[in-house]
C-alpha cells in the first residue's frame, strides 16, 4: 500500500515540539523580500543548506502547486490534531492563488492557532488575502519589516515584527523585534526583543507571544 508523505513536520529547536511547521524554499518564494532580509535570512544558512532539507523544501513547493494541496493540508491538520501551525519558517506566500489556499485551510480548519511572519503584504494581489487571514480568530499575522521597508497601513489584527541588523536602528513602529546574533547582548537595548533570542524562553512553545 502506498503511504503519502505528510506535509507538516514538527517544530525545530526554536519553535518547540508542540508546534507543527510548513515551509517552502527561502528567497525564491519571497516576492516581498528586501535586500536586508535576503542578506540576513536564517533560512539560507546552517541546516537549511543540507541537501535533505533543500530536497524537502522543493518537494513542499511542488505540493503547494497541486490542486488538492489545501484539502490535503486541512485533512492532515485534523488527523494530527495540530494545536499550533507555524506557516513558513522558511519561504512566504509566493502568489495570490497559493495564499488563497491557506486562507481556505484556515477557514475550514479553525481549531489550531496559525501564525506567520510575511513580507508578501507588499504584493498588491496577495495583501487582501493576508488581511482576511488577520481577521480570523484562529490566525496571528505578523508583517515583517526592516530598515528597507515600511508599512503604509496596518490592517486590523496585524502586528509588526522588525528585523534589526545594525546597532543604531531605532524603528518607530513595531510590536516585536528580532535581531541578528551580534545584537542580542545585554549591552544593546532589548526591549521587545524576542524572548527566545534573549535567552529568556527556551522556545516558542514556552513563550507563545506570537500566536496566543
Ligand atoms: S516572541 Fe516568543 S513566540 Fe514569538 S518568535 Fe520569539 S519565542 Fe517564539
Amino acid at each position: 500500500m502506498h503511504t503519502q508523505r505528510g506535509l507538516l513536520t514538527i517544530g525545530n529547536g526554536k519553535l518547540g515540539e508542540g508546534i507543527h511547521v510548513w515551509s517552502l524554499p527561502a528567497v525564491s518564494t519571497c516576492p516581498g523580500r528586501t535586500p536586508t532580509c535576503t542578506a540576513n535570512c536564517y533560512a539560507t544558512k546552517s541546516r537549511f543548506i543540507l541537501d535533505a532539507v533543500k530536497a524537502r523544501l522543493d518537494w513542499n513547493y511542488q505540493q503547494s502547486l497541486q490542486t488538492d494541496f489545501a484539502d490535503r493540508m486541512a485533512t492532515e491538520i485534523r488527523r494530527k490534531g495540530c494545536q499550533v501551525v507555524r506557516v513558513h519558517v522558511s519561504g512566504d506566500y509566493y502568489n495570490a492563488e497559493y495564499a488563497e489556499k491557506w486562507l481556505w485551510v484556515m477557514r475550514n480548519r479553525p481549531k489550531p492557532r496559525y501564525f506567520f511572519y510575511t513580507r508578501s503584504f507588499k504584493i498588491a494581489d496577495i495583501a487582501p488575502t493576508l488581511e482576511q487571514m488577520a481577521a480570523l480568530k484562529c490566525c496571528r499575522v505578523w508583517y515583517s519589516i526592516d530598515k528597507d521597508s515600511s508599512v503604509d497601513r496596518i490592517p486590523d489584527g496585524v502586528r509588526l515584527a522588525y528585523l534589526q541588523v545594525d546597532e543604531g536602528e531605532e524603528p518607530e513602529l513595531l510590536d516585536l523585534r528580532f535581531a541578528v546574533r551580534r545584537l542580542r547582548k545585554p549591552r544593546f537595548a532589548l526591549s521587545l526583543l524576542c524572548p527566545q533570542e534573549q535567552g529568556k524562553a527556551e522556545n516558542c512553545g514556552d513563550c507563545g507571544k506570537c500566536y496566543r
